[in-house]
């Protein structure tokens, strides 16, 4: 691994991800050392990054299309049930005059997931190419990331809403469709894929090559 200077890793140390203690650990041999302090296992980086982050971005993307393609819920009213998909939804919403809703619809499920695929790609992309470009801006996409992740709850309040709309409406049953349960698999499955990135090594190639 290379060493960029200035960093815990160039002083042949590891600092511990669950105390926090910076433990003096001999190049290469962190692997399998542990914290003296909490006991717990010391790692330079965070063990496997890309694989896993790679395995859930590709995982997410596939939830991706039956988030879409399947029917999130199922709404019988008077003996007829009609299903209805994200987009679906959206379409209802915006014909039916309510397009604030269609946009807070659609950008919350379609547009924010797909952008976090994209963004977690290129990260990827750029890592595994050595990429030395514009390090700064890239951790800022990858806290940007991070950070939609915690608000990805809002696509749950979304159907929340729908439901109570729904509900107020008319007398009528309303059953989660497939669509939801893909459509929860890919909230999940990308906060863990930003959470297994470690935006470390976005730096790694960027200092080692200017040194
Ligand atoms: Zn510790």
């Amino acid at each position: 691994m290379n060493a960029p200077p200035g960093t815990a890793l160039a002083a042949s140390c590891a600092r511990c991800h669950d105390c926090g203690l910076l433990v003096q650990v001999p190049r290469g041999a962190a692997h399998g050392a542990r914290c003296p302090r909490c006991g717990a296992e010391l790692h330079e980086r965070k063990p496997r990054s890309l694989e896993r982050t790679w395995a859930l971005v590709i995982a997410a993307a596939i939830c991706y299309v039956p988030a879409n393609v399947l029917p999130v819920m199922a709404v019988t009213s008077l003996g007829q049930t009609e299903a209805d998909t994200i987009m679906s939804g959206v379409i209802y919403f915006l014909t039916h005059g309510d397009w604030p809703l269609a946009v807070i619809i659609f950008t919350a499920s379609v547009f924010v997931p797909m952008m976090k695929l994209a963004i977690l790609t290129f990260l990827l992309i750029s890592v595994h190419r050595r990429s030395s470009w514009r390090p700064v801006d890239r951790t800022r996409l990858y806290r940007l990331t991070e950070m939609i992740g915690r608000w990805s709850m809002v696509d749950i309040y979304v159907v929340t809403i729908m439901v109570a709309l729904v509900r107020l409406g008319n007398l009528a049953t309303i059953e989660a469709g497939w669509g939801a349960v893909f459509f929860g698999a890919v909230v999940v499955i990308t906060i863990l894929a930003a959470e297994s990135f470690d935006p470390r090594l976005i730096w790694d190639h960027c200092e080692a090559r200017s040194a």
